[in-house]
């Protein structure tokens, strides 16, 4: 899927050809995402967000894990969840065109993570 998506973006982009308008579209939508989380929250209500202080105390990574918390309270509607989707979709197109424009595939970055966190687990410290 993530193959056909790069090269279709690569196929579609007209208005947004150039790296510049890649780049700064990466951003748009980013803040996109943003801000339909936000209003997932101060529109919809159907989150809500309750943000303390972590602890970060703990004697092993695992429990430590287990222990921090998202600060999300509730769970995101199903009209937030398809705004969310659209807006990180558009986020993937662009950042689909992104690895096109720059020659390298998508998909095998995707691996190369995906290998990296197996590998790494809980240790990967993201
Ligand atoms: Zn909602």
């Amino acid at each position: 899927m993530i193959d056909e998506l790069q090269a279709l973006s690569s196929e579609v982009s007209i208005r947004h050809k150039s790296i510049l308008d890649i780049m700064t579209k990466l951003d748009e939508y980013n803040a996109r995402i943003n801000r339909a989380v936000a209003k997932s929250v101060t529109n919809c209500g159907c989150i809500e967000i309750s943000a303390k202080k972590q602890d970060f105390e703990s004697d092993t990574l695992e429990e430590l894990a287990q222990k921090l918390d998202s600060h999300v309270r509730g769970n995101i509607c199903n009209v937030c969840r398809e705004k969310l989707e659209e807006e990180i979709g558009s986020y993937i197109f662009f950042l689909s065109s992104l690895a096109e424009t720059l020659g390298f595939n998508l998909s095998d970055t995707i691996k190369k993570e995906l290998e990296r966190d197996r590998i790494l687990g809980i240790y990967t410290m993201k």
